[in-house]
């Protein structure tokens, strides 16, 4: 397996990174930096995690991973929402420690198999200091061909039978969001997010609220639009995404009501690369 070319260790932190927090007895995520993991499964039991954080965190991961779930315990597979650098940053070192499969939509297979790159971050985009810098943020592909397998076009998710898999491509093609709907729990990924993640105030501070995708890395904002409205009506009750603090209830329920209402206005910068002109 290989590392992209760009890997390289980024220089952001939140508040929260180290925490793990619980939202519900057999889910918990773990905020990396800035990103969050979600770990599934009863503390102990059987297992799986969502996403590989950010570069140079396998070792950070492994230990969280093995606090909750014990030391000769590897999940049952990994599973990533999409192939961006902050999502995959220590994919290589957690699949090579643990030898499991790693599950992705196959529109992603491109960034994960070392075929293409991301287009490169948008740094003109409209946005706080986090997109200014956005050039610096890796896109090059990794390589994973070994362990890499595609989510079964069922929307059945390995190791976890009572989820599904949804596809909400715009931020990235083959981004997936999944979903348990005994409890309506949500993990939306990148398709939209409880942190304004282009602040590095908000972003270092965790201020909760309902926003767009992070606008460096979306490309198509009408698919991003379509997305959150697939999202919106699952009518989750809680949700993690790939950034920001897990919300519950009315404050989400209202938070993407406002989003979708505004989204032209609060999700799609006024200019970017890849914002629609009209
Ligand atoms: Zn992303
Ligand atoms: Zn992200």
């Amino acid at each position: 397996m290989k590392q992209s070319d760009d890997n390289r260790l980024i220089p952001m932190t939140s508040v929260d990174s180290g925490k793990l927090r619980e939202v519900t007895a057999d889910v918990a995520y773990y905020t990396n930096q800035i990103v969050n993991l979600v770990f599934i499964g009863q503390p102990g039991d059987s297992w799986v995690l969502v996403d590989a954080g950010m570069p140079k965190s396998g070792t950070e991961i492994i230990e969280a991973a093995e606090a909750r779930f014990g030391t000769a315990n590897p999940p049952a597979a990994i599973l990533l929402t999409h192939g961006h650098f902050d999502h995959i940053g220590s994919i290589i070192a957690l699949a090579e420690h643990w030898k499991v499969p790693v599950y992705a939509h196959p529109l992603e297979f491109p960034y994960l198999t070392g075929a293409q790159a991301y287009p490169e971050p948008d740094a003109t985009v409209e946005g706080g200091l986090l997109a200014k810098i956005a050039a610096y943020y890796p896109n090059e592909p990794i390589d994973i061909r070994e362990v890499l397998q595609p989510l079964p076009a069922d929307g059945t998710v390995p190791g976890l039978p009572d989820w599904q898999w949804i596809h909400v491509p715009g931020h990235a093609p083959g981004q997936v969001a999944f979903f348990r709907k005994s409890d309506q729990l949500l993990l939306a990924a990148d398709a939209f997010v409880t942190v304004q993640q282009d602040s590095l105030y908000k972003v270092l501070v965790q201020k909760t609220e309902v926003c767009g995708p992070p606008v460096y890395f979306t490309t198509d904002w009408k698919a991003a639009h379509e997305s959150v409205l697939k999202l919106a009506g699952l009518q989750p009750e809680t949700v993690i995404s790939g950034h920001g603090t897990a919300m519950t209830g009315t404050a989400l329920r209202e938070g993407l009501q406002e989003l979708l209402d505004h989204w032209n206005e609060v999700a799609v910068p006024d200019y970017g690369k890849w914002v629609p002109k009209n």
